[in-house]
């Protein structure tokens, strides 16, 4: 068995033979040792967006199985996309289909000309299938960063929108619009609709599904932060229940909640309200304020806890013996739609 310095000595010693060829993103709620390697952290839109501008011939996405998707629809010809993990998959991405949304979009029909009234806009943790979907009907895709301003776009250009799959970023994000409660229905796929009038008089129709992590902070761990921490701030992601999201001083994706907590001044008390790899890495990086999980025990991710140096490390040295270990590809009929979606949501956030 390799020790855990030995794995890292593979990978540093596989990054430096690869040189310039080689790019290795990892998200925010990477384990440490694979964030210590990586050349780029970030959230998914600033991955999104690093992968779309990379010239190295080798990206390596450690993370889960959409982002890398993602990816390998942004690349451009010739360029590889590998993921150490091919079974790191999402809760949030599993909660819709392509099936489902079809039977969605034929029963919405027999009540709206869907292809004129109701515009899809899906999250990006959703698979390439769905992607191309949205971007075959002019949508686009958004990330927690970008949701206020797709959505808005979204909204001006159709008198209705159907948002996929996270009901609670999108719910979140009608508030920040301005959306009344009364114009927003959910949509079950597992239990559809028989009474479906009701969906031709909403403004944003929002598909019932969410993060397995981030619906674990609830009300009551709000209430209790606050009760032993009278200074406390609580941040939370806006993929949290909007009851959760209404009692916090903060809402934002994660690149804001690293911004939030890293600027604010010493000695202020941080709760977040998110997952938890993020929440320790933020408290050893912020030694100077207090920073700790809303939720006890707090939630991990546990497809983003799959990633090891080990799978790491193969798949490097599977790129050094010129073989492409994981690699990530999506057909051109998928892909193309798919690439619509996001780059209109690249260019919806400018
Ligand atoms: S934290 Fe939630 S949304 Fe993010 S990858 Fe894990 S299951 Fe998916």
């Amino acid at each position: 068995m390799t020790s855990a310095g030995g794995e890292r000595d593979r990978v540093l010693e596989a990054k430096e033979r690869l040189g310039r060829k080689l790019l290795v993103l990892a998200h925010h709620y990477q384990r440490d040792e694979i964030a210590e390697v990586a050349d780029f952290r970030g959230d998914s839109l600033e991955l999104a967006r690093r992968a779309a501008q990379a010239a190295a011939q080798y990206i390596v996405f450690c993370g889960v199985h959409f982002m890398a998707e993602t990816a390998a629809i942004l690349a451009r010809p010739g360029q590889r996309v590998l993921i150490p993990r091919e079974d790191a998959g999402c809760f949030l991405a599993h909660s819709v289909d392509r099936v489902q949304l079809l039977d969605a979009w034929d029963r919405l029909s027999a009540v709206m000309d869907v292809e004129r009234e109701l515009l899809p806009v899906a999250y990006v943790n959703t698979t390439a299938e769905v992607k191309a979907f949205v971007g075959g009907h002019g949508g686009a895709c958004c990330t927690s960063s970008s949701a206020k301003e797709v959505l808005s776009w979204a909204i001006k250009r159709s008198p209705r929108v159907f948002f996929i799959p996270d009901q609670y970023l999108g719910r979140n994000t009608a508030r920040l619009l301005g959306i009344p409660e009364e114009e927003i229905a959910l949509w079950d796929p597992h239990h559809p609709p028989q009474d479906l009038a009701p969906f031709k008089e909403k403004r944003l129709i929002l598909w019932r599904g969410a993060c397995n992590v981030h619906v674990r902070f609830l009300p009551e761990d709000v209430e209790r932060v606050r009760r032993k921490h009278p200074r406390v701030r609580v941040i939370v992601h806006p993929e949290c229940r909007p009851e959760v999201a209404k009692l916090a001083d903060e809402v934002g994706s994660t690149s804001y909640i690293i911004r939030k907590v890293t600027e604010s001044t010493p000695g202020t008390v941080w709760a977040v309200g998110t997952e938890h790899r993020l929440v320790a890495r933020l408290a050893k990086e912020n030694p100077d304020k207090t920073v700790f999980s809303l939720a006890d025990p707090p939630p991990y991710c546990s497809y983003m806890s799959l990633t090891r140096l080990s799978d790491l490390a193969r798949v490097l040295s599977g790129l050094l013996k010129g073989k492409e270990p994981g690699r990530v590809e999506v057909p051109g009929e998928i892909a193309d739609p798919a690439r619509a979606a996001l780059e209109r949501m690249l260019e919806a956030v400018g």
